[in-house]
């Protein structure tokens, strides 16, 4: 395995993990020293402003930054762009870290590709690649770079990729939690929706899509939280092309 996170300013993250995979005996790089790397490995370094992005950055401004990812905080992160100061918790309430007030709320504020592949040979690999959360505070590492949170895969049992609420996948590593759950025998189904069915309870509203395929049996499956239409979904099997597919949810 190899990845990378906060890398910056380098486009086509995925490549750069793959660089740490085959070139390093390392798991993770990040940040600014990822970046490096990545431009001894041959990748350019170049701005990834678009007009877009500067544009939905500005509106987010002028909106006083909402939504945003702060919470007790002030001046009150639901008013004002900060700079924050922290509020003193003395009430020792569980109720405060359980609310969870910022969604991703539709196909603009994220952007995650999550890939399981077997080649000829029956080899299974996965991957994800993201820009992570829109309007994320920064230095924020969402699911995606986390092998067994945003995918993970093991040649003798199968593999998973999710997309969606990067902070709420990695308290639940659904990936790997789901390809255990196929290493104990269960069909990539219910492997997925065993793992999904844990989250609605704590993250009511989390927004999750989850694939699942068996490296034993080629079987896959689709499932999701909280996404309306359901979760989109591609499958493709050599030398047949492509069907699109969508997933229904289980919440
Ligand atoms: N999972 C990603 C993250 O939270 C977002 C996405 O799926 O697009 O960083």
């Amino acid at each position: 395995m190899g990845s990378v996170a906060a890398l910056r300013r380098v486009k086509n993250a995925i490549a750069v993990a793959r660089a740490v995979l085959e070139h390093t005996e390392h798991t993770l790089l990040v940040g600014d020293q990822a970046t490096a790397f990545a431009i001894a490995m041959g990748f350019t370094n170049e701005s990834l402003t678009s007009d877009w992005s500067r544009e939905s950055h500005l509106k987010w401004r002028q909106n006083n930054c909402q939504p945003n990812y702060w919470r007790a905080v002030t001046p009150d992160p639901q008013k004002s762009c900060g700079p924050y100061k922290p509020l003193s918790l003395k009430k020792k309430s569980s109720d405060h870290l359980q609310q969870r007030r910022t969604h991703l709320v539709d196909r603009t504020h994220h952007d995650t590709i999550g890939a399981v592949a077997i080649d000829a040979q029956g080899r299974i690999a996965s991957g994800t690649s993201t820009n992570g959360a829109t309007h994320k505070i920064p230095g924020r590492v969402g699911d995606s770079p986390i092998v067994g949170a945003g995918s993970y895969c093991d040649q003798e049992v199968g593999g998973a990729a999710a997309t969606g609420d990067g902070d709420v996948i990695l308290r639940y590593l659904v990936s790997y939690q789901a390809v255990e759950n196929m290493r104990r025998g269960m069909a990539p189904e219910a492997a997925a929706k065993e793992v999904l069915g844990r989250i609605p309870a704590k993250f009511p509203t989390a927004q999750i899509g989850l694939v699942v395929v068996s490296a034993k049996t080629g079987a896959y499956a689709a499932s999701c939280l909280n996404i309306v239409g359901g979760f989109p979904y591609v499958v493709g099997v050599a030398p047949g092309g492509v069907q699109n597919k969508t997933a229904k949810c289980i919440g």
